[in-house]
């Protein structure tokens, strides 16, 4: 258990408690801010949660597949989607080699 630097408050469990109970009962601490809107957070899960999801990073098109263009919503949606991209091309190259086989036998 972990005690509150500013108002002596004990009983925090855990030093993630400890910077949200800061962050949100004295207003300081260390914050995660988002580069393109107004958001920030204590909390870095809720950073990257909100980081996935911006609604301004996303009308900035910062989830642009590299491969062919497409425009995501979130990041793990990019992810799947470039995955798409390497995992389609991995299959091909199975597909020929399993035809190369077949015609062996
Ligand atoms: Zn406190
Ligand atoms: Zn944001
Ligand atoms: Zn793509």
């Amino acid at each position: 258990m972990l005690f509150c630097p500013v108002c002596k408050e004990e009983g925090i469990n855990g030093k993630v408690a400890l910077k949200l109970h800061v962050y949100e009962q004295h207003g300081m601490g260390e914050v995660f801010r988002c580069e393109d809107c107004s958001f920030q957070t204590p909390s870095k899960t809720a950073f990257t949660r909100h980081a996935d999801a911006c609604p301004a990073t996303v009308a900035a098109n910062k989830f642009r597949c590299p491969h062919c263009d497409k425009v995501f919503k979130s990041k793990a949606g990019l992810n799947l989607h470039v995955k798409l991209h390497v995992g389609g091309q991995g299959v091909r190259k199975a597909s020929i080699e399993i035809s190369i086989l077949l015609e062996i036998i």
